[in-house]
This record gives structure tokens, C-alpha cells and sequence, in this order.
């Protein structure tokens, strides 16, 4: 079975003319690829088509008039809106293909309504993890607000994906999304099932350390075979470091598809040719696709 753990949901259901509308202080993630905001159910359903299970998201903006100055910068974008939009659009969308899909909220730790959204998307809509993204929502990933957000997560058994590592947004603060705060969150909170996305590129090495000392944090593999010297480098470090079984499929579709990141492990050694660096095992790398996600997640 294959379950890839990290897909965004289309803002649209069809295609329309009018175009979801993007930040100007945001570079595209990919800019070869078609733009996320034209993305509809259609696309995310031909593309999930070679894989068994979905987890699905968005993320939540700042609240409307947080009081940090940075959070205006950080709202309207492609794959942000306020919380309750967030996961009306993911419980929609799950709703509709409920064999396949698992939906994950999205909240905000400084929102004053934060109680009563987790109530209503974990009850009336069925939402079943949680997906944060501390630098796109522009809040410190230690603060006590955070971690509020986090025990009450682990006592409602809901797993937490983080986006982890770069990204082009401007106004996205870099170190909210550094991998190594996930140590310090993991160790107050031993049972909360954690995902660190795309192994926090380009800090793999920091991911590495933090998901192999913690039992129940992971990485998925999201977002990374297309830079082939970093999908080198962070896949053999995860062999050298014994973490590649703490490492989760998934796509980040639609910045990549299941299907190409599955096409692309048997050439993660393709750059060696000539060289005598050491090579990745691929076998085990295969397995990444297969593992049982939803087990090590507490969703099965
Ligand atoms: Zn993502």
C-alpha cells in the first residue's frame, strides 16, 4: 500500500477564470511547473491515482489584526487562508473521496477562536492530524501559544506535520522553520506524533539528528528528487545515520507528483557516474514508498 502523507489541496473544485490570487513577495516553489492556483479536484485525483491514501492540507493564516506586523505580509497566497476556509476546502474534498483521502486542520496558535476550530474540524468535519507551517503563519514554534496547540494535540491523538526548512517566501521567517526546534518540542511532548517535512531542506543533517532520537518523529521525503545533489546527499546521510526507516513517503503535490517522486529513487545514484562516492541503497529506499504510514502515525 502506498500512502503518500503530504499533498495540498486544490483551493478550486473546477476550473475558473479567475485566478486565485498570490502574493507578490512570493517566488513560485517550482518555476517549471503549472501554477498551483489553477489546480483543480480533477488534477489532484488523476495525480493520487497511483497511490492507495492520501493526507491532505492547507495551511492557516495569521488571524485577521494579529498584532505582529510581519503577519500581513503572510495571507493570500495559493495554499493559505484564514483557518475555517482552510478546512471547509480539505473536509470538502475529503468528503467526496473518503476511501482514499485523510484530512488534516490547520489552526493558528495565536488565533482566539483556535479552541473552537479544532473542536469543530476534528468533530463535525472529520479532520484527523494537523498540518503547521510556524513560518508561513509567522509564529515562534516554542512559544507557549505553540505549545498549548501541541498538548492538545497529543491528548487528541492528532498527528502534527510541520513544514520544515527553506522557502522562497520573503516574509516567511527562516528560522521558525528550522528543524532543529522539533527536538526541543518532541522532548515535552513524547507521545505527539510528529512529521518534519521534506527532511527541513537544506538542513537534512539537522532533521537527521532529531528524528533519529525521537521514536515517534518522522520526515517525509517531499519536494526533494529534483535538486539531485541534496536528494544524494540527504539520502546518504540518512543510511550512514540508520534513519532511512524513520523516513515517510510523500509528494508535496502540486509542487511534485507521487509519481515522480516514486520514478525517481533508482536514479538518486545517477550522479556517482565516474566517481567513487559511496552509493545510496536503493532497495531500501524502495521501501520508503511501502511503508505503513498510517501505523507509525497512530491513523490506521
Ligand atoms: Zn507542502
Amino acid at each position: 500500500m502506498i500512502v503518500d502523507v503530504h499533498t495540498h489541496a486544490p483551493r478550486r473544485r473546477t476550473a475558473s477564470a479567475t485566478a486565485v490570487v498570490s502574493t507578490s513577495d512570493r517566488a513560485p516553489m517550482r518555476p517549471d511547473r503549472p501554477d498551483p492556483a489553477g489546480v483543480t479536484w480533477d488534477d489532484y485525483l488523476a495525480a493520487m491515482a497511483v497511490v492507495d491514501q492520501a493526507i491532505v492540507f492547507n495551511i492557516a493564516s495569521p488571524p485577521p489584526g494579529d498584532p505582529d506586523p510581519l503577519s500581513a505580509h503572510l495571507t493570500g497566497s495559493v495554499f493559505e487562508a484564514p483557518a475555517r476556509a482552510v478546512n471547509d476546502n480539505t473536509a470538502a474534498l475529503v468528503r467526496a473521496y473518503p476511501d482514499k483521502l485523510i484530512g488534516f486542520l490547520s489552526v493558528h496558535p495565536r488565533d482566539p477562536a483556535m479552541d473552537d476550530e479544532l473542536d469543530r474540524a476534528t468533530g463535525d468535519l472529520g479532520l484527523r492530524g494537523i498540518k503547521l507551517g510556524p513560518n508561513y503563519q509567522n509564529f515562534d514554534p516554542l512559544s507557549d501559544e505553540a505549545f498549548r496547540l501541541y498538548a492538545r494535540a497529543q491528548e487528541l491523538r492528532l498527528p502534527i506535520l510541520f513544514h520544515q526548512g527553506t522557502s522562497p517566501v520573503r516574509f516567511a521567517d527562516l528560522d521558525y522553520a528550522h528543524p532543529r526546534h522539533i527536538d526541543r518540542v518532541a522532548m515535552h511532548f513524547p507521545e505527539l506524533r510528529i512529521i518534519m517535512a521534506h527532511m527541513g531542506h537544506p538542513w537534512q543533517t539537522d532533521c537527521i539528528t532529531v528524528i533519529r532520537k525521537h521514536p515517534h518523529v518522522y520526515a517525509d521525503i517531499s519536494a526533494q528528487h529534483y535538486r539531485p545533489w541534496s536528494y544524494y546527499t540527504c539520502m546518504r546521510l540518512a543510511t550512514e545515520w540508520a534513519v532511512l526507516p524513520k523516513l515517510l513517503f510523500g509528494s508535496d503535490f502540486p509542487v511534485a507528483t507521487p509519481q515522480e517522486t516514486i520514478d525517481a529513487i533508482p536514479h538518486v545514484n545517477d550522479i556517482l557516474a565516474g566517481t567513487a562516492l559511496p552509493r545510496v541503497p536503493t532497495e531500501e529506499l524502495q521501501a520508503i514508498v511501502e511503508r505503513d504510514s498510517l501505523a507509525c502515525l497512530g491513523l490506521d
